[in-house]
């Protein structure tokens, strides 16, 4: 039986993956790589890894588990698990494999839809992003866009205002510039722009112009959107763990979900902000955690 089975192997459930190896813990990774950031040629922000691109780091990261011989990683999708008692896990994969463990660690990241808009996957993660921290310095001080479609877009707008002040922020035909946003950010110089895009263009990925259904065009070499996130499948709702308002898994700062045995880390529990190394150091709280309720079981019961 293994001591726990982590399904989603970004930085979340590598790192922990490497801390409960390195604590002779017996565990399988399982992961069908489809993280959101495999769009991203550069991931920024990580102190040593700062430039990495998304394979190069999880390249990097498999290299580090596979010096830990109970540590083995299974590139496959988990589609179903089930408590079947108070230690005891079931973990069924795509290919109708079945896996017993004492505990499960949920660092299965977020699904983002992007803003509708004609074209927009041709540059996202090239010369459109979400995040500032992650993306902002290769574009700053530059002609930017934000395409922003939900209630995040006044927030955004002020921060990316921080890496370039020539900002056209676009709400696709949207209301969601509340009270008085739209003069708060007029104020500071940004065009608020509400007519619906007809489409984007440029070349190889980088962004040139937004064209506007009412057929005004703006000149722009890149920008940012809003994301709409949701928890990327049922797993974490068919175990009954409790859900925050953004959806992120509710967790103790071990990582402990309100099902015993059931624990998260990284992006699925929505903590924010969406950074790699935030998403590294939450799964190895989540590894210390598991790896201390498996001693202190041992100790006090002896059931294991
Ligand atoms: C375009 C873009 C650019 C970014 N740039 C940066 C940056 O420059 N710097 C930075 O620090 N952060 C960046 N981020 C954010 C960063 O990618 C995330 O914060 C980080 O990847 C979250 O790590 P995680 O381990 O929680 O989840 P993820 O990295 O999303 O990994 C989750 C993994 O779980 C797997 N999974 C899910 N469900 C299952 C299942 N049922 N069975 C098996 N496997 C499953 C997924 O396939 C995925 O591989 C960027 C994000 C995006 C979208």
């Amino acid at each position: 039986m293994l001591d726990c089975a982590i399904i989603g192997g970004g930085p979340a459930g590598l790192n922990a993956a490497l801390v409960l190896g390195r604590a002779k813990r017996k565990v399988v990774l399982f992961d069908n790589n489809q993280a959101r950031n495999k769009v991203t040629q550069e991931s920024h922000g990580f102190i040593t890894r700062d430039g990495v691109s998304p394979s190069e780091f999880r390249e990097l990261a498999h290299q580090d588990i596979s010096k830990y011989p109970a540590v083995k990683v299974k590139r496959v999708k988990v589609v179903g698990i089930k408590k079947e008692s108070r230690n005891l896990f079931t973990v069924t994969t795509e290919e109708g494999k079945v896996f017993t463990c004492k505990k499960v660690m949920l660092t299965t990241g977020l699904k983002e839809n992007l803003p509708r808009v004609k074209g927009i996957n041709e540059y996202y993660g090239k010369s459109l992003f979400s995040c500032p921290y992650c993306d902002g310095w290769e574009l700053r001080d530059q002609p930017l866009v934000l395409i922003g479609e939900n209630s995040n877009t006044t927030h955004l707008a002020k921060m990316i205002y921080q890496w370039s002040h020539d900002l056209v922020v676009c709400t696709n035909g949207k209301s969601v510039l509340e009270g008085d946003d739209e003069l708060l950010l007029k104020r500071k110089g940004l065009i608020i722009k509400k007519e619906r895009i007809e489409t984007l263009s440029g070349s190889n990925g980088k962004l040139e112009k937004v064209i506007f259904e009412d057929g005004t065009t703006m000149n722009r070499v890149g920008g940012f959107v809003t994301t709409d996130l949701q928890q990327p499948n049922n797993l974490a709702i068919s175990l009954g763990c409790e859900l925050n308002h953004t959806n992120g898994i509710i967790v103790d700062d071990f990582g402990r979900t309100n099902i015993e045995g059931v624990y998260a880390a990284g992006e699925t529990t929505f903590s924010g902000p969406s950074q790699l190394i935030i998403a590294a150091g939450q799964g190895v709280r989540a590894a210390a955690g598991i790896n201390y309720d498996l001693i202190m079981k041992e100790f006090t019961s002896g059931e294991f």
